[in-house]
């Protein structure tokens, strides 16, 4: 096949159930037919994570060869994999445009994480983020998202196999984050549709309890997150006043702390089942006084939420340092005694450059090096 027939002919992942119905019919599919062979496809793609029309068995041959010749069933190409002594894994994936993206793969004890990017790059410039540094940004397809998932679950042969369960339990990948690179929340109608692809059922079946979205605090899209999704939510807060927020979360200047946690106040299902998270990053001298911490309890009280902290993940050249050991440890406690769960995250995949954006800058930088050398 040649990459301009692929490109040709639309990819059947990443199209909702809906869509899929309108697709098969606007090349002949049988009315009748419609429901049961969106099923079918369904299926072979999302649960058992087929890519070819022809190994589908289930349906006659005469169907296989129209879907073969209409559509591709295509995901991100994995063109760097590096990983880490501690399990991370950290992939960087081509677009069929030729942009890269990273996905990171985070096992822990009793589940698996896989952090999703939802943006070629990101507008937001966050001043301690590497993403925010690269030039180039585009919102990500609905295929490219949910491809991510599925291409992830190649790498780690992720699928369900005949004699092994693939229940919470015995998926690697168990959960998902929208915490790689990109503002999810500028991208929601495509993230949206991915998550409930991720979501179904009869295919992926992610719980969304599992699913996690993580904002720097885009105000009006955190409603409709919470009514059109309605999964998770962890909010990049990462300062306590609007002076510093103003400062290293620049989106702050256009939705302010108040009008963020007047938001959060009326995210729908909260409980303490279902809290929000915070994420705050310790930055030295910059928010990470004791002070932060007793303004960072105010802020959250009433609100069914759990802090974590995260050591900032230095890059070189960037502005900040990480705080020291003992003055996490002096935050987190504040936060504790408030009553708050408040962990330390323990950084994962140091030695594989996990800090956003990082394999992708590097990947540029070593093909700028090639043409030069050439
Ligand atoms: N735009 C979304 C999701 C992507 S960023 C958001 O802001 O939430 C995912 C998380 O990584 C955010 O909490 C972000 O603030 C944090 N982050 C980015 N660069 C970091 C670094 N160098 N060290 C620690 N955390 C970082």
């Amino acid at each position: 096949m040649t990459l301009a027939a692929s490109q040709e002919r639309p990819n059947l992942i990443g199209q909702t159930r809906a869509t899929l119905t309108s697709t098969l019919e606007s090349v002949g599919v049988a009315p009748e037919h419609l429901r049961m062979r969106t099923n079918q496809l369904w299926q072979w793609i999302y649960q058992k994570g087929t890519r070819d029309f022809f190994a589908m068995s289930n349906m006659s041959k005469a169907f296989r060869a129209l879907m073969a010749e209409h559509f591709v069933i295509e995901v991100p190409v994995l063109t760097r994999r590096l990983i880490s002594v501690d399990g991370t894994r950290k992939y960087l994936f081509r677009l069929t445009d030729g942009n890269e993206i990273e996905t990171v793969y985070i096992p822990d004890e009793g589940r698996g994480t896989l952090c999703v990017s939802s943006q070629v790059g990101c507008t937001l410039n966050c001043r301690f983020c590497h993403t925010g540094r690269q030039a180039l940004v585009r919102n990500l397809s609905v295929a490219e998202i949910v491809g991510q998932v599925m291409a992830a679950r190649d790498d780690l042969n992720d699928w369900p196999r005949p004699g092994r369960g693939h229940d919470g339990e015995h998926r690697l990948i168990s959960n998902i984050v929208l915490m790689g690179m990109g503002e999810p929340l500028y991208n929601l109608d495509n993230v949206r549709d991915a998550v409930v692809i991720a979501m179904d059922g009869e295919g992926i079946s992610i719980s969304r309890r599992r699913i996690t979205l993580s904002t720097a605090g885009v105000v009006p899209g955190i409603a409709r997150a919470g009514s059109e999704i309605g999964c998770r939510l962890a909010i990049s807060l990462h300062a306590t006043t609007d002076a510093v927020r103003d400062q290293i979360v620049p989106i702050n200047r256009k939705w302010n702390i108040a009008e963020l946690f007047a938001t959060l106040r009326s995210y729908p299902g909260l409980s303490n089942a279902d809290r929000i998270t915070f994420e705050y990053v310790m930055l030295e001298d910059v928010n990470d006084h004791d002070d932060d911490a007793r303004r960072l309890v105010e802020l959250l009280r009433g609100l069914p939420a759990k802090v974590n902290l995260i050591p900032f993940n230095a890059w070189p050249g960037a502005p900040y340092g990480c705080s020291a050991p003992e003055r996490i440890a002096s935050f987190s406690r504040i936060v504790r005694r408030a009553g708050y769960a408040c962990p330390v995250r323990t950084p994962r995949g140091a030695d594989i450059m996990a800090a956003c954006g990082q394999l992708k800058s590097d990947s540029a930088r070593q093909r700028r090096n090639t043409r030069c050398a050439a």
